[in-house]
């Protein structure tokens, strides 16, 4: 066992969120002099995920990205429509040329440390305990206490992106679906792909009385990402997924095809208070903060937008629990969910209904949260009303009692 070591900031977990806070402290100076710990049990070199993400102009990652599509594909009576997204670009990276690029960053910080080592404990230690035990002399207003499988370590701001479904699903005030899926990278015999589109959401796929769709991801004509994705309490068995990959393939008279590589993943889709875990000193970040946006699951685009925004609080030396959590868009994204949760066959409708009735700029614009209030209403308006109008009144009636 080593002894308990102590930093000025420890950031759990080195993934999307963990990663992009740690390369921002280690380009900012006012971070120069400061002992920051990044600890992870992975050494993050397989190519676990690929991100996609919607921007008008090139950002930070731009030399990152693999692919990009100026049309999307969201179905329409069982037709796939396109529909230009200008002034965005959909673009996709990655996940081990993101891990790369980021620790290969951090290795030019000598005050970044990147430690391979399970977390297995995570706790806040207040300010009167913490003086109490005089923590290394040093910590006497409050610290989080983090032990790993090798040692213990300390810091008065620890930044937590290890995830835990357990809260979320031992309650019943919140509802929480799944954005769950399999993906299979083939190589198909036929040209059935159309490069220049992604399909963002192709609902001609039996619904069984869920949400579910074909997420596309076309490298070429013939080599494509093809995403079997739900939004739905439930997971499946893998073969389920499996299965209506194959069938979608068929369907669209794919011919032989080779599976050259998999993803999969389950993201939570909650307006969850994940907040009331935070303290003065230990913040959860990613999708342990609440950072997926609970009506799509999309989290990196509000990860990148988040991470300057926890960067400027910290250099005002504000208490960590005070990171802004909630706007409007939460109201909109649990009155959605809620919609979803009571009659989770209505997705097809709602997203088929939503992409034919208004522009695909303008719902990427709302689904980004940077849409201004009444372009908010028109989108609204899109909707069912008096389904959305009963949601607003349950949710409003839940979040008050
Ligand atoms: C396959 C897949 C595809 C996705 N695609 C998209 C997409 O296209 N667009 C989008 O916006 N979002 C997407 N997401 C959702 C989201 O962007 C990702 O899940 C993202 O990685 C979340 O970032 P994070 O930092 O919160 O969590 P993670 O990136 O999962 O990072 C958490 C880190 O904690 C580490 N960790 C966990 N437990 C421990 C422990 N006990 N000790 C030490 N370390 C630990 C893990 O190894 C990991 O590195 C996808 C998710 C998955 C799974």
């Amino acid at each position: 066992m080593k002894e308990t070591q102590i930093y000025d900031y420890i950031i759990v977990g080195a993934g999307a969120a963990g990663l992009m806070l740690a390369n921002a402290m280690a380009l900012d100076p006012f971070f120069s002099n400061q002992r920051i710990l990044i600890l992870d049990k992975d050494p993050k070199e397989a190519n676990d995920r690929t991100w996609c993400f919607w921007e008008k102009t090139p950002g930070p990652l731009e030399a990152l990205i693999s692919r990009e599509w100026s049309l999307i594909g969201v179905s329409e009576n069982d037709q796939l429509t396109p529909s230009p997204i200008l002034p965005y670009k959909y673009k996709m990276l990655e996940g081990a040329h993101f891990y790369e690029a980021m620790k290969k960053g951090l290795a030019h910080s000598p005050n970044c440390h990147f430690v391979l080592e399970e977390v297995t404990d995570v706790s806040p230690v207040s300010a009167a305990a913490a003086a109490a035990t005089k923590a290394a002399g040093i910590l006497k207003d409050g610290y989080t206490k983090v032990n790993t499988s090798r040692g213990t370590y300390l810091a008065p701001r620890v930044f937590n992106s290890i995830f835990d479904y357990k809260p979320l699903l031992a309650q019943d005030r919140y509802p929480v679906l799944q954005q769950h899926f399999v993906g299979w990278f083939v190589s198909t015999q036929n040209p059935i792909f159309n490069p220049e589109m992604a399909t963002f959401m192709d609902f001609t796929v039996a619904q069984k009385g869920n949400t579910r769709f074909m997420y596309v991801l076309p490298t070429s004509a013939t080599t494509a990402l093809v995403e079997y994705t739900l939004f739905s309490k439930d997971r499946l068995k893998k073969e389920a997924y499996e299965a209506a990959i194959v069938t979608y393939l068929a369907q669209n008279n794919a011919g032989d095809y080779e599976i050259n590589d998999t993803e999969a993943g389950s993201i939570p889709m909650t307006c969850y208070p994940f907040e009331q875990f935070n303290s003065p000193h230990l913040l959860h970040i990613g999708t342990a903060g609440g950072w997926s946006k609970p009506s799509t699951g999309f989290t990196f685009s509000n990860t990148q937008k988040q991470v300057p925004k926890l960067v400027a609080h910290l250099k005002k030396g504000k208490a960590l629990d005070q990171f802004p959590s909630k706007d409007r868009f939460w109201w909109y994204d649990h009155i959605l969910l809620e919609v979803l949760a009571t009659d989770n066959s209505r997705g097809k409708a709602i997203f088929e209904g939503l992409f034919k009735r208004r522009s695909a700029p303008l719902i990427l614009k709302f689904l980004s949260q940077e849409t201004h209030f009444f372009e908010e209403l028109y989108i609204m308006s899109a909707a069912n009303k008096w389904r959305f109008t009963k949601a607003f009144f349950r949710v409003l009636g839940r979040t008050f009692n």
